[in-house]
């Protein structure tokens, strides 16, 4: 149902470029500047607060969360602890009741709707636990979707979608719909969907909970191979095999992060060492 809902929000999020998109403006603000090296992502005390009637529903209680960019974090905690309320902030899909969040620097409640569909189409890649993709329509024309209103030629975006493909190795399904592939294709289409515009922030919540082993395994060295090559990854899991994959593991627990420690893996790779 919430991913449903998300699903839609996320359709409308990728739309036309305005003529100066905020991207654009940014990156000439970061050459006139220099790179102000912000955090990727500056959550500072936010809270969370659904309304439901008469009852009020705290998912989010005072989290403050620093993610620097080329990190791998996983997000852990049980069912109804705030994992996908946390995610759907930092996605810019939805907006704290109080608190800030600044991505990139930039405080999101200043920016318009157009500003935040330019932000999430562009630097933001999404990967959920039920794929999302188009019904009915082929692995490759999913892929070309966020491409769509980008001003690329349609040779071009096929090309870009078919290089996606070829990244997360199912490009010999690129003409099957949803219907007929696996579901571990099914989640590397969604993968390489999310790649294709070369967002430098990866957003996957539980994207291996519909998944046999051997395709967690394959979806896992994809986030890896990805993070390798720079981009951020915030990974929402509550496999502890797969958090303990990432360089950072964050709890949560009834809208708390009440536990939050970088792995030695990360230490000995930061220094330099590991195996
Ligand atoms: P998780 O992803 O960790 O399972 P969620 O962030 O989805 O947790 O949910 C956290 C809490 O907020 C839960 O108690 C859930 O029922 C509630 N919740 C989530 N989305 C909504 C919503 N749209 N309206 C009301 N309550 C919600
Ligand atoms: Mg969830």
């Amino acid at each position: 149902m919430a991913e449903r809902r998300l699903g839609a929000r996320l359709r409308l999020g990728i739309r036309a470029p305005r003529s100066r998109p905020l991207v654009a403006r940014e990156e000439r603000r970061v050459r006139r500047r220099g790179d102000p090296r912000h955090p990727v992502i500056d959550v500072r005390d936010v809270s969370k607060t659904y309304t439901l009637g008469e009852i009020e529903v705290h998912a989010l209680r005072g989290v403050s969360l620093r993610i620097e960019r080329g990190d791998f974090v996983a997000i852990m905690g049980s069912s109804g602890s705030g994992k996908s309320t946390l995610m759907n902030i930092l996605g810019c899909l939805d907006v704290p009741t109080a608190g800030r969040y600044l991505i990139d620097g930039t405080d999101v409640s200043e920016l318009d709707e157009d500003d935040l569909a330019d932000l999430r189409s562009r630097k933001i890649g999404f990967v959920f636990q039920s794929f999302n993709l188009v019904a009915r329509t082929s692995a490759i024309a999913n892929v070309e979707l966020p491409l769509a209103y980008a001003g690329l030629h349609r040779a071009e975006r096929r090309a870009r979608a078919l290089r996606a493909l070829r990244s997360v190795g199912v490009a010999d399904r690129a003409r099957h719909q949803p219907t007929e592939l696996s579901g571990g294709q099914q989640q590397r289409v969604a993968v390489a969907r999310a790649l294709v515009t070369n967002p430098s922030l990866i957003l996957a919540d539980e994207p291996t909970g519909n998944l046999d082993s051997q395709s967690t395994a394959d979806v896992l060295r994809i986030f890896k191979r990805l993070n390798e090559g720079g981009r951020t990854v915030v990974l929402i899991t509550h496999e502890p095999d797969l958090a303990a994959q990432a360089q950072r593991v964050v709890h949560l627990s009834d809208g708390r992060i009440v536990h939050d420690e970088r792995s030695r893996q990360a230490d000995e790779r930061l220094d330099g060492g590991g195996s």
